[in-house]
């Protein structure tokens, strides 16, 4: 992994911070971050503005729409300041391209069993309008099935893990990420993880009926309710658009004008205030409302790498896939186990606890046939 040292003394009573980044000196060793001399000498240093605050349930209102813009770009920029290129560039460093880091990456799973989790949204589909169409290619689908041939493959996402039709007046039925993904014999991880279930042929000793895991229950009957009063309090938001995804409902701003997102928030908060139970967190263009348990996906990735018999194990290299902030639990399990990889799928600099990058879903599909490709030729191990 990358060694992400980072110092930010504020600049400017909090709005510019100073970071000063080393070059990775070690791929794949634990990431402890330390503070840098502020003096570099072989750091370089850059000016830029704070990256977006975490935002829970509570707050200011601003403060979700500030985090909101900071996560959602809506248009994308024709011009590129001086500042902005040098930025990136210094992100990159520290964050560089898992495609150009392959032979690394190899090196580093040397002799370990790699475990991939891939996110859905984002990662192996585009992130467009409709939330409903956003269907990944066959060229990533045959990526996808080609890499689980070797290595166990989980599909970790925010959306429901199957198929359902929702007793909501309209009687839609909404396409989930099983409908999308349409592959058999890998693990699904919906609803961040809540809804989790593997392959019949393997030696998972969750196994029960076929559904692995459901930690948030308790909670189905809630979710519902808050789903279709949700239906009911953002209808007069254009563009608002609310999904029943099992054990959390997403609230989708995609399509919604920026200066309607102060008002949705307050909507879905003033739900949530009779609702104690539940709380809101924030992903890619979504709003999320989620059980208060303590799960998500990097429990999720915990949960599965014990389910294959590798919860202490020293000889397992999972790589995890994302690209917004709910993958960050997942990339920080990771960076505390000191093992296998975090990649970021993203064409902006952000904070982020994974340790590579990727710009775009096209690119994690070229990285996930590479591997798959690679391990046809030389073997599973990578030896
Ligand atoms: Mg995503």
């Amino acid at each position: 992994m990358t060694n992400q040292n980072v110092v930010v003394p504020d600049a400017k009573q909090g709005i510019d911070i100073t970071i000063a980044m080393a070059l990775p000196k070690s791929l794949f060793s634990p990431v402890v971050p330390k503070p840098l001399p502020a003096a570099p000498g072989g750091y370089f240093t850059i000016t830029r503005k704070r990256f977006s605050k975490k935002t829970e349930t509570g707050g200011k209102i601003s403060s979700w729409v500030d985090s909101m813009r900071d996560s959602s770009p809506t248009r994308v920029k024709s011009t590129t300041s001086l500042l902005e290129t040098e930025e990136k560039n210094s992100w990159i460093v520290n964050h560089p391209s898992a495609l150009n880091m392959f032979e690394q990456i190899v090196k580093g799973s040397k002799g370990k069993q790699i475990v991939m989790f891939l996110d859905y949204d984002g990662t192996l589909s585009p992130i467009v309008e409709d939330p409903d169409r956003a269907f990944m290619t066959n060229e990533m689908r045959e990526a996808v099935r080609d890499v689980a041939r070797y290595f166990p493959t989980a599909i970790v996402t925010g959306r429901c893990r199957n198929k359902v039709a929702l007793a909501a007046a309209s009687a839609v039925v909404i396409l989930k990420v099983y409908s999308f993904v349409r592959l058999a014999g890998l693990y699904y991880a919906g609803s961040h993880g809540m809804d989790i279930e593997g392959p019949s042929k393997n030696n998972c000793k969750y196994k029960k009926g076929g559904v692995l895991f459901q930690p948030a229950s308790e909670f189905l009957p809630m979710i519902d309710e808050v789903y279709n009063i949700l239906l009911e309090r953002t209808k007069s938001i254009p563009g608002a658009k609310v999904e029943n995804n099992k054990f959390c409902v997403s609230v989708h701003f995609r399509c919604v004008e920026e200066k309607m997102w102060a008002i949705l928030v307050e909507q879905v908060r003033s739900v949530l205030n009779d609702y104690p139970k539940l709380r809101l967190t924030q992903g890619r263009k979504v709003l999320e409302i989620r059980p208060t348990i303590k799960w998500d996906k990097g429990k999720a990735l915990e949960f599965l790498l014990e389910s294959l018999g590798y919860a202490n194990s020293t000889d397992v290299f999972p790589v995890y896939i994302g690209d917004d902030r709910t993958d960050e639990d997942a990339f920080k399990v990771l960076r505390n186990r000191g093992q296998g990889l975090g990649i970021l799928v993203s064409e902006v600099p952000k904070e982020t606890n994974a340790s590579y990058s990727l710009q775009e879903p096209k690119e994690a599909s070229s990285l996930v046939q590479q591997a798959s490709c690679y391990t046809f030729i030389c073997g599973n191990n990578y030896s």
